[in-house]
């Protein structure tokens, strides 16, 4: 019998075990417009072979239960990962796990207190793995995963789901004490935000600032240092819409800032995973608005929806109504089934569907965003300007009409407006909070003007529909290989791949 041959440094490399992937816990914030992008980013980054847990509770993870069964089927390495709720807190009633179940402003702080104490199950949870994980992305709102990432030694991104722009000015607003001028302003004073490489001012009631309300200090305090000892930064945005932000931004925050956007182009090739976005798929009404956007004209419709929280009691609601209406254009609104909670404005609805049947189509309750903004008829967007909205409607080469409500969105239609040039600003110029019914803050006929402006003819308009044409190509060359967000993925992978992992 011949000896056993020795191996060669050859074989043993052979032999040896494939590495262990990069492996990501994702921690979202939970409002679908945090969840989402959070959720897109998951699929990109097993799309390159890393594994990625996703952290929720159970309310949330119902929602998202089809995206698992989704990447299961696609093979893609996505788990969800589901952290009990916490119970018996304060001021929160049961049940209310996400930010669009409340409906009192006083469970706000109460939802936020009830999330810090995940922090003890997401601990556990990590120290459980059979080896710690690559790196820990968590939103930039959920503050207390800092200690936990620390405790661990696990490095931490955190995700700041607004524009650049925004994220800019926010830093800068924070850097250079802006808010500290603004609390002792007149409302209708001016004020420029500092730092800024083009000129952006503010008022009072439209500069920066999130969480950063009387009530909020503590969370506002501790989300501000997360910030400051995590990593590095992961922003929804892509290079060729927001170069010059993004270097602010990074030279700003002194760490790396990885534009890995739009995500939302996840699911470009995917109608199933676009159309189950955020809830399960409701099969009937996408086929209805499908069937009726196939027998539109190409770019002749208007498409009015404004995100997961805005919501319009019903004096603001029949405005948009009626300006829609009034515009001659075909258009498809949604309306949150919260909206329509009394007979009144019941009949009104159906009165409007009545008399704009043929040319305009009102769908209740949530829609596959996406899909609708990729399809061939849809030619505007009136949006309230969250930036998960813009962003899906800059990739798909939709130019908007501007409406924001609250939080960074003012200043995205400044980003959108004045530096993209896509935008035309319905009026709006104070923050209408959620379930404020004091001012109608837009009339019908600012709608009228503003939708007509946009969806018409003439030089600007068109120039508006060229300028968002080109952005949305843009967009899909920075997501292909060889495109700045496709090769920003690919470095991100492979630095953790790089630096290898911690053992348990
Ligand atoms: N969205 C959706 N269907 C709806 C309403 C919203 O798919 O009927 C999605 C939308 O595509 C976006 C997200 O919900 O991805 C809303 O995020 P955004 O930042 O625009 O606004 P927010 O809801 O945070 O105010």
């Amino acid at each position: 019998m011949a000896p056993a041959e020795e191996p060669t440094a050859a074989t043993t490399l052979e032999l040896a075990p494939p590495p262990p992937p990069v492996h990501f816990v994702i921690v979202p914030l939970v409002a679908q417009g945090h969840t989402i992008p959070m959720v897109d980013l998951a699929r990109l980054l097993a799309e390159r072979g890393a594994r990625v847990s996703l952290v929720t509770t159970p309310v949330n993870a119902a929602r998202l239960r089809g995206l698992a069964n989704h990447a299961a089927r696609a093979k893609l390495p996505v788990d969800l990962v589901e952290l009990p709720f916490p119970t018996d807190i304060d001021g929160l009633p049961p049940g209310i796990e996400n930010i669009d179940q409340v409906k009192d402003n006083n469970h706000f702080v109460p939802l936020f207190e009830a999330l810090q104490k995940l922090a003890g199950p997401l601990e556990a949870y990590l120290r459980e793995l059979p080896a710690r994980p690559s790196c820990l992305i968590s939103d930039w709102c959920n503050a207390w995963t800092a200690d936990v990432a620390t405790s661990l030694g696990v490095p931490r991104l955190f995700f700041h789901g607004p524009s650049c722009f925004y994220s800019l000015c926010d830093l800068n607003a924070v850097d250079h004490g802006l808010h500290k001028q603004t609390a002792a302003a007149d409302d209708h004073d001016k004020f420029v935000v500092p730092g800024m490489p083009v000129h952006v001012e503010v008022t009072k009631a439209t500069a920066p600032g999130f969480l950063n309300a009387p009530g909020w200090e503590t969370f506002w305090n501790e989300s501000l240092e997360a910030m400051r000892t995590a990593d590095g930064a992961i922003v929804n945005t892509f290079l060729d819409l927001e170069e010059q932000f993004v270097t602010c931004y990074e030279a700003a925050l002194g760490k790396p800032v990885w534009t890995l956007g739009p995500f939302c182009l996840a699911n470009r090739r995917d109608a199933e995973a676009m159309a189950s976005r955020g809830n399960a798929p409701d099969v009937a009404k996408q086929n209805t608005v499908t069937a009726w956007l196939d027998g539109m004209d190409t770019g002749s419709v208007v498409f009015a929806n404004f995100g997961s929280l805005a919501r319009k009691l019903p004096k603001q609601l029949f405005e948009v109504g009626h300006g829609l209406e009034d515009s001659g254009v075909p258009f498809l609104w949604v309306v949150k089934d919260t909206e329509v909670e009394t007979p009144d404005v019941h009949e009104w609805l159906e009165a409007l569907e009545t008399r704009t049947a043929g040319r305009g189509h009102v769908a209740r309750g949530w829609v596959p965003q996406l899909a609708i903004l990729s399809h061939r008829a849809v030619g505007g967007f009136v949006t309230h300007c969250g930036w998960n909205s813009l962003l899906e409607s800059i990739a798909h080469g939709v130019p908007v009409v501007t409406w924001p409500h609250f939080a960074d969105q003012f200043l995205n239609e400044r980003l959108v407006v004045d530096v993209l040039g896509v935008g035309v600003p319905v009026g709006a110029a104070a923050p209408v909070m959620i379930f404020d019914d004091e001012n109608v803050a837009v009339t019908r006929g600012d709608v009228a003007r503003a939708v007509s402006e946009l969806m018409g003819g003439g030089e600007e308009a068109e120039e508006r529909r060229r300028k968002a044409k080109e952005y949305g190509e843009k967009a899909h060359r920075a997501m292909e290989k060889g495109g700045s967000s496709y090769e920003n993925l690919t470095q991100l992978v492979e630095s953790f791949r790089r630096s290898g992992r911690k053992e348990s």
